[in-house]
């Protein structure tokens, strides 16, 4: 009978080490997912015609209008839907997992503009915004509010999963 809260403190453990991998995989599906399909619903809402789409996981996922009447609209709503949409699920359903799905999706967004504004690659959003007009202060902002955002609540999801304090009170009572 001793043996048990053992048992239990190595499932526990492997559940606690084995949740990181799992939750930034699934982070980087959704945040690549939704980002995308925000510039999808942005270039069809704004008249444009999609003409290529790719969103499988394993590439960097893109979209390709052919007319983009209004490619300012198509390219913020990846990045504002990219974090909007996370966080609405988050907001609804409060647990600590789906915390850092959200703030995931906000750093991550807010670091892949700011690298991509630094790399200037001609096919990334931020050289495409500011190609198309988007004022600098504009990224700037996204980027500062996202970032932060994302590193504080990263780190605040992080110290609630790494607690994960009813479970094993619950199992080590039940063993009783
Ligand atoms: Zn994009």
């Amino acid at each position: 009978m001793h043996h048990q809260p053992d048992k239990l403190s190595i499932k526990d453990w492997r559940y606690k080490w084995f949740q990181w991998p799992v939750l930034l995989a699934i982070s980087w599906v959704v945040m690549t997912q939704v980002h995308e399909w925000g510039h999808v619903v942005g270039g069809h809402l704004s008249g444009g015609h999609l003409v290529a789409l790719d969103v499988w996981p394993w590439h960097l996922p893109y979209s390709i209008f052919e007319p983009d009447p209004q490619p300012l609209i198509t390219l913020w709503s990846g990045l504002l839907l990219g974090i909007a949409a996370p966080f609405v699920v988050a907001l609804v359903f409060r647990m600590p997992e789906v915390w850092f799905v959200s703030h995931f999706c906000w750093l991550a967004n807010g670091s892949y503009i700011s690298l991509a504004w630094i790399s200037g690659d001609s096919y990334l959003d931020t050289t495409k915004l500011l190609e198309h007009g988007a004022p600098a202060w504009s990224l700037g902002l996204y980027c500062l509010v996202s970032i932060s955002v994302g590193y504080v609540g990263i780190k605040r999801a992080i110290k609630d999963l790494m607690e994960c304090k009813a479970k094993p009170q619950m199992e080590v009572g039940e063993s009783k």
